[in-house]
């Protein structure tokens, strides 16, 4: 809690969604069901089938009604009740003598302990959808009907966490908006409420109870049973926040950003086809990044060369002459992948990730290089490698990636070696810029800032401190950007300071002309740029 005025408590948390919401403020709790009457072994594990057959089809329902992302989320819930290996060690309790319930939860809650106990926020959030999975089948072995709750329309809705299917049975149609005690900005939620404009805010701690509140996802703050002043100061800042989005979006149709005289580019940051379907992802300069590593968490596993260079060519084909650079795996650190990252590095930050984790397994790395290789005839495609360190680095992933191309070609299949370049986000790296046969850099602030800082960049006590604007990391985005116009090779940002509108004035006077950012921020940044060019403090 941060004020408590004489009318309204006032608190504040973590931003992950902007937008704003004014209503009645509902607290959503677990239901707590009875446990059920144990029937023989085989009755408790037919009835265990049967409650994940009901609930895969309830699941089923929902994606199909939600498609996107959305349905992609719950395809891992159905993914999981349809794995054996996940299912027989409960169907061994329930031999045992276990009710099914109790065998069913007791599993389920060990899992989202390992989750939670786990030291990244990525993995952290993935146990709600396993605590949604769990309580969805509990509900139906307990025999409690789902009891939608009953939310009015435009409500705040506040919860300890809450899972991704839970918030797709909500009605959003009449606004609304969340309120966590707990949660995450990177949470598979908090990318849902994103993507519908839901505003919420995350990490708020205990509250009280209340009869209305005010959620304001711009500041990250909750203000209950607020007193009419407040509720005029929040009507302001709604206002103020609606007006600048609609000339935003109208700036966005406009040709592109220009300052002191200067075209910016702006381009886009995406995970997976899917993120091009943003509404202003049309009017982009292309794609500055797209993080490949994703990729490897699909339900069916690593995917294979085919899969990958259909993923690569759908980007390619939307782009039509734009550039697209794509990442390399980026896997390990914040990124953990199941049979691809090391178990049990002490420090994985540090650890043997990226390009490093990539030339130690050529293996899984081929597969991608081959995909890249085939990809890069159809399209303005270019190629860079995460987390380098020193230009031996480099050199060797560019001698990989020519021995594919040239087995490509033997082999009668298209295949060119695209532009290489690096992502700048190893201090080292940025220090030494000159040393390395480059075509193009791109920085990478998020991690840039984590090491020259020395903050993890995913613990939040740490937000204050890991500040990108801090002069050290301003200091070797300026030296980049530096060696870049003297050798006359391009240079552009990705990391989330890109997308942060507090920052482009810094940026372009640190000399950066190119810009990739999330789709949902590429017109208020274009804004910005056209702000700071009429006249803005800080033009
Ligand atoms: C970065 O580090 O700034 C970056 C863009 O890469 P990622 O956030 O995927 O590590
Ligand atoms: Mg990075």
């Amino acid at each position: 809690m941060i004020r408590a005025d004489v009318a309204g408590l006032a608190y504040r948390g973590r931003t992950a969604s902007i937008g704003f919401a004014r209503g009645p403020f509902i607290r959503l709790r677990a239901g707590e069901n009875a446990a059920r009457t144990a029937g023989s072994p085989s009755d408790e594990a037919r009835a265990l089938r049967d409650a994940i057959a009901a609930s895969s089809e309830q699941i089923a329902k929902l994606a199909a009604a939600a498609g996107g992302e959305a349905a992609q989320i719950l395809e891992f819930q159905v993914a999981l009740l349809e794995d054996d290996d996940f299912l027989d060690p409960i169907l061994a309790g329930i031999s045992e003598g276990a009710p099914a319930d109790a065998a069913w939860s007791s599993m389920l809650d060990e899992q989202i302990a390992d989750y939670n106990a786990a030291s990244d926020e990525y993995l952290q959030a993935r146990s709600s959808d396993l605590a949604d999975l769990r309580d969805r089948v509990l509900r139906i072995l307990r025999g409690a009907e789902k009891q939608a709750p009953r939310i009015p329309s435009g409500a705040v809705i506040c919860a300890d966490d809450l899972p991704p299917s839970h918030f797709l049975e909500i009605d959003w149609s009449g606004g609304g908006g969340l309120a966590l005690l707990r949660g995450s900005p990177t949470s598979h939620v908090a990318m849902l409420a994103r993507a519908r404009g839901i505003p919420m805010v995350v990490q708020l701690g205990a509250l009280p109870n209340a009869a209305m509140a005010l959620l304001d996802g711009e500041s990250a703050m909750l203000e209950l049973d607020p007193s009419a002043e407040q509720i005029a100061l929040f009507e302001r800042r709604r206002e103020a926040h609606r007006k600048s989005r609609a000339s935003a979006r109208a700036i966005l149709r406009r040709p592109g950003a220009i300052w002191r005289g200067e075209r910016i580019k702006l381009l886009i940051n995406i995970q997976r086809v899917e993120d091009l379907d943003h509404t202003d992802a049309q009017y982009a300069d292309g794609i500055g990044l797209m993080r490949t590593e994703f990729l490897l968490s699909a339900p069916d596993g690593m995917p294979d060369e085919e899969t990958q260079y259909r993923t690569y060519d759908a980007v390619l084909r939307w782009a039509d002459k734009r550039p697209v650079t794509i990442r390399t795996f980026d896997a390990g650190g914040d990124k953990p992948i199941a049979g691809f990252t090391p178990q049990g590095e002490a420090n994985p930050f540090l650890g043997v990730r990226g390009l490093r984790l990539c030339l130690a397994r050529p293996d899984v790395f081929k597969v991608q290089l081959r995909a890249l290789a085939r990809a890069a005839v159809r399209g303005n495609l270019k190629v860079m490698f995460p987390m380098v360190t020193v230009p031996t680095e480099l050199e060797a992933a560019r001698a990989l990636f020519g021995d594919v191309v040239a087995d490509l070609q033997g082999a009668g299949i298209s295949a060119l070696l695209p532009e290489l370049g690096i992502m700048v986000e190893v201090p080292a790296a940025a220090m030494a810029i000159a040393d390395f046969r480059s075509s193009f850099f791109s920085i990478g602030s998020n991690d840039l800032a984590q090491y020259l800082l020395a903050c993890d960049r995913s613990n939040g006590a740490l937000d204050a401190l890991v500040d990108p604007l801090h002069p050290s990391v301003l200091e070797l985005i300026a030296r980049t950007a530096e060696h870049g116009a003297r050798a006359g090779l391009p240079v552009s940002l990705c990391g989330d300071m890109a997308s942060d509108p507090r920052c482009i004035p810094a940026l372009l006077h640190c000399g950066l002309r190119e810009l990739s950012v999330n789709a949902s921020a590429l017109a208020q940044i274009k804004q910005t740029i056209d702000r700071i060019s009429h006249g803005g403090a800080d033009g």
